[in-house]
């Protein structure tokens, strides 16, 4: 029952996540006009604005001149109500299912307008760094102890996510200036931002993850010759992942893979 809940409150603010995607890259408000209908611009009727229902029973076009409604807001809804189910059951409602679910709503905008238009915006990045500086002393006080850090003290977890941000930001920054076709700065600023959210050795591992599922992805665009091999692809997409896969399991999968080398050790020696 309550995870049904936590998927239409996950529909909703996979609806509201739609219209920052839509009005953000554009400097819009957010608040203001209500939703309308790009193709007729009439103002839609809070019928039409259900998540996902909507999108389903009008069958993806708009009521009033059958203009296609993008793919794109029914995904972005059942993602993010998908995810926020799934956060529920691991969590529960408290303060670190709220940290969750914003943290999934920052990489999902992120990843999504990326995808769309090449862009990691400034006015995204920028207020979410000073958030995450402002908590990063506290994870463990947020019942987040990203627990591959042991049980640090407030300063402790500050320096941690400093170090990781900053150590992320400076790679990344030379990466662009030896191949400056790779990345933009928009790249850079997001793997600063990364670093200060999972703190290290958790960036390692975000960062890693996003190049080889990048790569992976890059290769087979350019064997199925989607592609050519000057044509950039975005990298946003695949480091929010890589990032949201290490702030939900990064510790488990550090974990394994700890198990793992040591049994490979013990069965060399
Ligand atoms: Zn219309």
């Amino acid at each position: 029952m309550w995870g049904v809940f936590a998927f239409l409150f996950g529909a909703s603010v996979g609806s509201f996540l739609n219209v920052t995607i839509d009005r953000l890259p554009h400097g819009q408000s957010l608040v203001r006009p209500r939703s309308f209908c790009d193709a007729c611009n009439r103002s839609l009727s809070s019928l039409d604005m259900v998540p996902v229902l909507s999108y389903l029973w009008l069958r993806g076009r708009c009521r009033y001149c059958s203009a296609k409604i993008p793919m794109r807001i029914l995904f972005t809804e059942a993602v993010t109500g998908t995810l926020f189910t799934f956060l529920y059951f691991r969590y529960g409602f408290g303060i670190e299912f709220l940290v969750m679910v914003a943290v999934v709503s920052l990489m999902l905008v992120v990843a999504i307008i990326d995808l769309e238009h090449g862009l990691i915006l400034n006015r995204i990045i920028y207020p979410a760094i000073i958030v995450l500086l402002i908590l990063s002393p506290f994870w463990s006080e947020l019942g987040l102890s990203r627990s591959f850090l042991g049980t640090p003290d407030l300063l402790a977890s500050f320096l941690n996510s400093l170090v990781a941000g900053t150590g992320a930001f400076l790679v990344f920054l030379i990466i662009t200036i030896i191949y400056p076709a790779g990345m933009g700065g928009g790249d850079v600023k997001l793997a600063g931002l990364i670093g200060l959210l999972v703190g290290f050795p958790g960036v390692l591992l975000a960062l890693w993850m996003a190049v080889v599922a990048g790569g992976l992805m890059a290769i087979t665009l350019l064997v199925l010759g989607k592609k050519g091999r000057k044509d950039s692809m975005p990298f946003g997409p695949f480091m929010a992942a890589g990032a949201l896969v290490t702030f939900l399991s990064g510790a488990e999968i550090m974990g394994r893979y700890q198990e793992f080398a040591a049994n490979l050790v013990g069965a060399w020696t």
